[in-house]
């Protein structure tokens, strides 16, 4: 059994990032410009923003965060994002999710400029990724393949069964997996709430994605020797043995199906580091233009 080492990859990734960062300052351009907008307090939300500020140090981008109470307008936040497209000196940026109930979530995410949307979660991305045409790729898919290829992880011919088919998960790792490209070209199974027999179709899989936010959802008995195995589940789990009092439990029981498996990834360390690494690579193609 082979550990994806999320956090090292991303580490190496992030370095590559930077030394590219570097050779263009060198050359006088103007480095990556990253905005994170984050609208109320979400404990979950200001790590992840925080995480992604970091990521910018690291890479040597500048980077923006703008804060808003939760009682901010729909509209108001929208011409915010208005200012945002305009802004020349703005190269991505992100609105961090979950928005307060009264904000329409797909309104905001179309008003982004396609050109700017990092994370890669507008329509015209999302169709370009599906047509496999360049575009922002969704950051946790996009990590996920860039795991795989970096581990050399032979995918062609494969059955991968993805658990869970969200739009900025389930739907676009299904979609980058079925792709006539490498890593992919596996054929792909997707499961929801309404599938059937899970188990069976799970114990046919080389690769299983589990992305449905249920602490260990995938039990040895689901999983064929030799399985690759990502986690994509963070949930977050009282434990009071903890300072932050509560631990991070991914949607496979780690301890009884790592041992089954060729390569699996960790939680955390494995999906998540990817993921932050994803959206600072989309934020350099910003930079350089991909449309
Ligand atoms: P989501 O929008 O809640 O979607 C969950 C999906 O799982 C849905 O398609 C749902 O089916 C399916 N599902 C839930 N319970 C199921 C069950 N018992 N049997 C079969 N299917 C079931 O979640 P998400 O945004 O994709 O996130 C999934 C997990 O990944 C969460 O733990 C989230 O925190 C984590 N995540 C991690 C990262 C990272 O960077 N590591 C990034 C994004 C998300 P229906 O469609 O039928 O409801």
């Amino acid at each position: 059994m082979n550990i994806l080492d999320g956090k090292q990859t991303a580490s190496a990734i992030k370095a590559e990032i930077a030394e590219e960062v570097t050779q263009m300052i060198e050359r006088g351009e103007r480095a990556p410009h990253l905005v994170a907008i984050l609208v109320g307090h979400d404990g979950g939300s200001e790590s992840y923003v925080a995480n992604k500020v970091k990521a910018c140090e690291a890479c040597g981008f500048n980077s923006s965060l703008l804060r808003f109470n939760d009682d901010i307008t729909e509209q108001q936040l929208l011409d915010e994002i208005k200012k945002l497209n305009e802004d020349a000196d703005v190269d991505g940026f992100i609105v961090q999710l979950p928005l307060p109930k009264h904000i329409n979530e797909q309104k905001v995410t179309d008003a982004i400029d396609f050109r700017k949307d990092v994370d890669g979660f507008h329509p015209i991305n999302v169709g370009r990724l599906s047509i496999g045409l360049p575009g922002f790729r969704s950051a946790t898919p996009a990590g996920i393949m860039d795991l795989i290829e970096r581990y050399g992880i032979e995918t062609k011919g494969k059955h991968a069964v993805v658990l869970g088919r969200s739009n900025i998960v389930g739907k676009p790792i299904a979609t980058l997996l079925m792709q006539k490209a490498q890593p992919g070209d596996c054929t792909v199974t997707v499961c929801h709430s309404s599938t059937r027999n899970i188990k069976e179709i799970c114990r046919e899989a080389d690769i299983i994605v589990a992305a449905l936010g249920r602490p260990g959802f995938v039990t040895e008995d689901m999983v064929k020797p030799g399985a690759v195995v990502i986690d994509v589940g963070t949930t977050r789990v009282p434990d009071a043995s903890r300072k932050s009092g509560f631990r991070l439990c991914g949607d496979v029981d780690f301890d009884n199906v790592a041992p089954k498996c060729s390569y699996i990834t960790p939680v955390p360390g494995g999906v998540g580091p990817m993921t932050i690494c994803s959206l600072m690579k989309n934020t350099l193609l910003a930079r350089k233009g991909i449309f």
